[in-house]
């Protein structure tokens, strides 16, 4: 099994890249933030409710309780998959945790990949995005706008601006990103992984940037 981490602020088109990718035979997109909002929506516990306050603030969940999810979700990976981490690890402690659970399952972290991209464009993207409440396919307003006002393509499913995407919540995430996760690039700097990709443009063409440089 390949790990491929994706690194980038929110709103660098992590789970667009990652879901674009996951088209490919093979390839799984694993998002922490996906798999946090599922838990949240159906485990009714004091941790998953401390989580969904966490989540609401824009903060970072305990690292316990994701670790923990991550860990199942690599447990239940088949050896021949390339996994594309979308939102973890995001702190160095998570990064520890991910290099001994990647050795237990016999995973090896190819690459860290990270998207670049100004903050303005990430303050913008974060403002029109749209989520499906179903499938969790992402859009956008203006730059990837669905078929139909308000409908996912891919589902039927409705959509929705997620409550850490309003302005004083993104400001809360791109502090914590600046705070604690911005650290991993130097990380995986140091251990030769980094791979910077220009993520400004748009999401077909970094995607393909991507899959050239970690894929092929
Ligand atoms: P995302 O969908 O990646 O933007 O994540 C949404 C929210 O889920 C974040 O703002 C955090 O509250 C939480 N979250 C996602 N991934 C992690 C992680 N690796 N560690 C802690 N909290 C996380």
């Amino acid at each position: 099994m390949k790990i491929i981490v994706l690194l980038g602020a929110p709103g660098s088109g992590k789970g667009t890249i990652a879901s674009r990718l996951a088209r490919c035979d093979a390839v799984r997109h694993v998002s922490s933030g996906d798999l946090l909002r599922e838990r949240v929506r159906h485990a009714d516990t004091p941790a998953s409710r401390e989580a969904a306050e966490a989540m609401r603030k824009g903060a970072l969940v305990d690292d316990h309780v994701v670790d923990e999810l991550m860990l199942e979700h690599l447990q239940a990976c088949a050896p021949g998959e390339t996994l594309i981490l979308d939102g973890y690890p995001r702190n160095e402690r998570q990064a520890a945790t991910l290099e001994e659970e990647a050795a237990i399952v016999g995973a090896d972290i190819t690459a860290a990949v990270w998207l670049e991209v100004p903050e303005p464009v990430l303050i913008s993207r974060l403002a029109g995005r749209r989520v499906c409440s179903v499938c969790a396919a992402n859009y956008h307003v203006e730059n990837m706008p669905p078929r139909v006002e308000g409908i996912c393509d891919r589902c039927g499913g409705k959509l929705y601006q997620r409550e850490d995407d309003q302005p004083e919540k993104v400001d809360h995430r791109l502090h914590v990103y600046r705070d604690q996760t911005r650290a991993l690039i130097d990380w995986y700097a140091s251990r030769k992984l980094l791979v910077r990709i220009d993520s400004k443009k748009d999401a077909d063409e970094t995607a393909a940037c991507v899959a050239r440089a970690v894929l092929a």
